[in-house]
């Protein structure tokens, strides 16, 4: 199947991609499966120096990786490289200074009764790792789960959304930096191929995409019991209470309703601002909105604050919503109306939407912000709470305990506060979200931990000693262990009694000590 690349903002045609042959995919998985042996067998600390080389080159060459980056998705050049460049280098950063310590083996706890022995978890690579990606942040939803699955020790299969393929540029970028050959290959296509690599069988799979296809990925990786982790659409709520500074609240609202024009899974879609502040805080938002600059499909390179809309379908979705939202009732303050001929939507502000519009109901994944009216703070957590989605949030408020305890009953992955989505901004924070939003998390330790088998280590002696559990299951051991569970589960612990016990156990399970016949 040949699927067609074009630039969203001018619409000029850029490339095909066609789908890869059944052969062609099975010797990415034979290939990643030889390789990840030796990506296994490298220390923590050698896997990192790999990573390392990528954030060098992404640093160097940073104009020429925006440029290509905005060709595809139509954002921004400010967009590709703050929310895109710098956020895989920062992360890569971050795990430059601490990978080794989250995959390091964690010594725990050895419970009394299992005297002489050490537990420890050890953190191992699974295998090979697939990713799939949506067509949003095409950069980041690559390097940052590709990075940390290699740095669990695993060989990785890519593949990007066919919206935004950047064919050739991933491979530019690892060749250029001279990372190892291989150890993250890239498959281009279409939904059929993001199938046909999960019947590959990798050993496990991360997701970036809609809800409907996590569904459809999550139904077929069950197949084989593949684990998955599964980063879905939102819905984002954002509230703001009475006692805000309007002026900078209202930047802040502006900024997380429309960056990257709206297609981030956590812009705000849904804002809940204080009654009494209602009408001060619509106005600003209104004036503060009117004010961004858009892209100009006639001049890519002059300044612009909210680029064009990545896909013609997406842009189709957005259009239905605003077209049913103002049927009911909806007011559309700013924006709302496509630019003739292209895929740029102004930044739109809305009023009077209700929970029986798709607006707020549906995840809406464009520049559209819709203000609604609460009252206190119970009834705006149960707003906020009322959907099926649940991926992030942010709170607004002086007043950081009302914002703590309200962030603290949102039922999402993620919560901001005085901000929004800037708990994606640091990356030891964990990232995910809950309900059809998805599950499974990763950035901070999660991030390495989501890649790696988890395993359980427990270390005894080998002496002459028998295990009292183990056998000749006697009437005396029975007699006697209810002793022993008293001695133990007792507070204060039953020290002299639990030892004197627990040595008659011991002595108990010593086949040379006992007579098995009594
Ligand atoms: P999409 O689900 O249509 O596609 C995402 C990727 O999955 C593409 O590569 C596609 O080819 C592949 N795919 C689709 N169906 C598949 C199937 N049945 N089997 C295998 N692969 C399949 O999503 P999209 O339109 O590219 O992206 C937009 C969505 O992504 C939005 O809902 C947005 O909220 C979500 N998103 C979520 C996060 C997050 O971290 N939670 C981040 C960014 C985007």
């Amino acid at each position: 199947m040949k699927i067609n690349v074009v630039n969203p903002l001018t619409k000029a045609h850029l490339y095909e991609i066609e789908s890869p042959s059944q052969a062609e995919l099975n010797k990415v998985f034979e290939t990643a499966r030889e390789l990840q042996k030796k990506i296994g067998a490298l220390s923590v600390k050698e896997r990192i120096a790999e990573v390392v080389k990528i954030s060098k080159y992404l640093i160097e060459n940073y104009n020429g990786v925006s440029e290509r980056i905005v060709s595809e998705t139509g954002k921004t050049k400010f967009e590709a490289l703050s929310n895109e460049i710098f956020e895989v280098c920062d992360n890569i950063d971050y795990y430059r200074d601490h990978a080794e310590k989250i995959l390091k083996d964690q010594k725990v706890h050895t419970p009394l009764i299992l005297m002489g022995k050490k537990s420890k978890i050890k953190f191992g690579p699974m295998g090979v790792a697939l990713i799939i990606a949506p067509w949003n942040y095409p950069l980041m939803q690559c390097f940052l789960p590709s990075i940390l699955a290699f740095l669990a020790g695993n060989a990785v299969v890519y593949k990007p959304s066919e919206v935004t393929p950047l064919k050739g540029m991933y491979e530019e970028i690892l060749d250029g930096a001279g990372f190892m050959k291989d150890a993250i290959q890239f498959v281009y296509g279409g939904k059929e191929t993001g199938a046909a690599l999960i019947e590959q069988r990798p050993d496990k799979i991360h997701f970036t995409g809609s809800t409907r296809a996590g569904k459809q990925i999550m139904a077929a990786a069950s197949k084989h019991l593949i684990p998955v982790d599964l980063e879905l659409g939102g819905k984002d709520p954002a509230i703001v209470f009475d006692d805000v500074d309007i002026e900078k609240t209202a930047n802040g609202l502006v900024w997380a309703a429309f960056t990257n024009a709206g297609q981030s899974c956590t812009s705000i879609e849904r804002c809940y601002v204080h009654e009494s502040i209602f009408d001060a805080m619509t106005e600003k938002i209104v004036a503060l909105t009117k004010k961004l600059k858009l892209a100009n499909p006639d001049c890519e390179d002059c300044d612009a604050d909210v680029g064009c809309m990545t896909a013609d379908f997406q842009l189709k979705k957005v259009e239905a919503q605003l077209k049913e939202a103002t049927e009911k009732g909806a007011k559309i303050l700013c924006g709302g109306t496509t630019i003739e001929g292209t895929q740029i939507m102004p930044p739109t502000v809305v009023t009077e939407a209700t929970t029986e519009m798709e607006l707020i109901s549906e995840e809406t994944f464009g520049p559209v912000l819709p203000l609604l009216k609460f009252s206190d703070e119970p009834e705006v957590i149960a707003l906020a709470n009322d959907s099926e989605y649940g991926l992030g949030a942010s709170v607004w408020s002086k007043d950081l305990k009302r914002a703590e305890r309200v962030a603290g009953a949102l039922k999402v992955g993620n919560v901001a506060i005085n901000n929004h989505m800037l708990t994606e901004a640091n990356p030891a924070l964990p990232f995910g979200g809950i309900k059809n939003s998805g599950f499974g998390r990763y950035k901070g330790d999660y991030g390495l931990h989501t890649f790696s088998n988890i395993k359980s280590i427990i270390i005894g002696p080998n002496n002459k000693v028998i295990e009292p559990h183990w056998y000749p299951f006697t009437k005396i051991k029975f007699e006697t262990f209810p002793k022993l569970m008293n001695a133990f589960f007792s507070r204060p612990r039953k020290w002299i009694k639990f030892a004197t016990v627990g040595m008659k156990m011991d002595n108990m399970g010593n086949k040379e000590k006992i007579n098995l016949n009594k």
